[in-house]
């Protein structure tokens, strides 16, 4: 649909989540949630104390398989004890497994 200045509208992109893999239920006593949250999306992309207490955290296996499943809503952070650069090695690993 044309705008006004003659520009193309188009909708929002709508991101959704892979529903095979649920989102983690959290009680709030994690890591993650007990500490600073901004420790978990540094500005460089690694924080060893993030990724530390992630193996720490009983909810490790499920959140690293939900960021996996979730590339677009996990594009930051650390998460399930992995930075955006080890989560993309693993998809690329698991792609090229696949073919
Ligand atoms: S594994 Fe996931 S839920 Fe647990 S502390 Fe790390 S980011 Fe938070």
């Amino acid at each position: 649909m044309a705008q006004k200045d003659g520009k193309t509208a188009y909708p929002p992109v709508i991101v959704l989540a892979d529903l095979s893999v649920p989102y983690l239920e959290m009680t709030g006593a994690e890591p993650c949630r007990q500490t600073d949250p901004e420790q978990w999306f540094p500005e460089h992309g690694h924080n060893a104390t993030a990724v530390r207490l992630c193996h720490t955290c009983p909810l490790l296996a499920d959140c690293r398989k939900w960021a996996l499943a979730n590339p677009q809503l996990a594009s930051e952070g650390i998460w399930g004890g992995l930075t955006r650069a080890q989560r993309a090695a693993l998809r690329r690993n698991e792609m090229r497994q696949a073919s």
